[in-house]
């Protein structure tokens, strides 16, 4: 017998359905919409941090379908400051094309809308905190896991061991349960940063995003206060490194030449963070009992704003599974399931990881004839609105295509 498997024969093993490990936005929304769905399921959900988890000043863009799935949960009244967007409006600093998308033109009351992930996160965190059926161990890490046929034992920091019929792991792009199932990325460093803030500005908003290419990267204000956006410029980490040492005033006329005069005058700015950009991508997402899903499974660039939108969608695909299984054998942990959650997810991340990886090879060059084919392309947006609806929508991580996954 092993040291551990001495301790293991003393401690008092629990056994759960389900285990959530990371209770950030992906993790918190998984263990609301599985307890909700599948009550007669355990749902354990264990994280690091012993209060809320912890998230960063970043804005989030949230397409339609994710404004959707909050609201159904009733989690969406509680997110303080949520700003629906009517119009977007995108150029290119190189050049004078540009393209907009009105929400009435769309025949919808927003294209999207927009909150901060602190907001999002509070919200949901108090939901799980209510809800029968989630049981939240903060504080807690897995230590190190033992696949059996059954389950996978998970042995914890308290020194508590689960056994999880299913490990779900969201515990972002860093994931150190990703690391102990020996999962490989794929990655690809873009060599931006993006840094996370606020502009005020003179001039109400009017639900307007804007999103501005630039030959270091894309900068898109997002409006989250009446004459106030939330900023998110990406540029070459060297120049990143020189605005942030930048004094504000200086910071923010840097801003305003670059953005140009469309949505009012500049008259404050805050930078509260700095993001270097990659795109990472699983080499796989499920395994024997184990389904990796949100920033664990993938990472990308903020160009487009599908991050989260993206791990909305793995929640909602693998609750769609799952409720297919036969009720006589109810083993979330089943393998062919899991298999058909990965096949269903793949051509989305294909999608768009393409999608957002051309948008920063394209919009993020200065060569000229990428600037030509980018001006030029933006023209014929603004002229032929038809190819510019899916586009924009897109860009700003408002895509059309969630509502598949109802
Ligand atoms: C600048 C920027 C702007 C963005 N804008 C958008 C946008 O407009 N739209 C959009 O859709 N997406 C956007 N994103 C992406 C979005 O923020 C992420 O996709 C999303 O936050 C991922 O959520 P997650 O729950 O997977 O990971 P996280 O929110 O990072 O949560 C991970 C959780 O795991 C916990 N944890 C850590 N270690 C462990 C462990 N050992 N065991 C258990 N738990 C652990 C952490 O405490 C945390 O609670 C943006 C990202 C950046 C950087």
């Amino acid at each position: 017998m092993t040291a551990q498997q001495a301790k293991a024969s003393k401690t008092q093993i629990t056994k759960a359905d389900i285990v959530i490990a990371g209770a950030g936005l992906v993790g918190a929304l998984a263990a609301l919409v599985l307890s909700r769905h599948f009550p007669q399921w355990t749902v354990v959900l264990i994280d690091p941090e012993t209060g809320t988890p912890h998230q960063d000043p970043r804005t989030i863009a949230l397409a339609l379908r994710s404004q959707q799935v909050l609201e159904e949960l009733g989690v969406w009244a509680d997110i303080a400051g949520a700003t629906s967007i009517e119009h977007i409006h995108i150029s290119d600093s190189t050049g004078s094309g540009s393209s907009t998308l009105h929400a009435d033109k769309e025949q919808v009351a927003s294209l999207g809308y927009v909150a901060q992930a602190s907001a999002i996160q509070g919200a949901l965190a108090s939901a799980c905190n209510k809800q029968t059926g989630v049981q939240w161990l903060k504080g807690s890490f897995i230590e190190h896991l033992v696949a059996t046929d059954s389950c996978q034992q998970l042995h914890l920091n308290s020194g508590a061991i689960i056994e999880a019929k299913l490990l779900i792991v969201t515990d972002g792009s860093q994931s150190p349960t990703r690391a102990k199932l020996g999962i490989n990325m794929n990655t690809t460093v873009y060599g931006q940063t993006a840094i996370a803030g606020f502009i005020d500005t003179d001039k109400f908003h009017n639900q307007t995003a804007y999103e501005r290419f630039t030959p270091e990267g894309p900068l898109a204000l997002l409006p989250c206060g009446p004459k106030r956006f939330a900023l998110i410029w990406c540029a070459e980490a060297a120049t990143v490194k020189h605005l942030l040492a930048l004094p504000e005033d200086e910071f923010r006329h840097r801003a305003q030449k670059l953005f140009g005069s469309r949505a009012g005058y500049f008259v404050k700015s805050e930078r509260a963070g700095a993001f270097p950009l990659s795109l990472m991508v699983a080499q796989r997402f499920v395994g024997h009992r184990f389904a990796v899903i949100g920033n664990a499974a993938h990472t990308l660039h903020p160009v487009a704003g599908q991050g989260y939108n993206l791990g909305v969608r793995d929640v909602l695909v693998l609750k769609q599974v799952l409720s297919q299984l036969p009720s006589a054998a109810q083993d979330p942990g089943d393998l062919t399931v899991l298999s058909q959650y990965e096949a269903l997810r793949k051509p989305d991340y294909q999608q768009v990881q393409t999608f957002t990886d051309s948008l920063v090879r394209l919009f993020s060059s200065d060569q000229s004839c990428l600037s030509f084919s980018r001006r030029c392309g933006l023209k014929v947006l603004r002229m032929v609105p038809v190819l510019a609806k899916p586009i924009a929508q897109k860009a700003m991580g408002f895509g059309a295509q969630e509502t598949l996954w109802r």
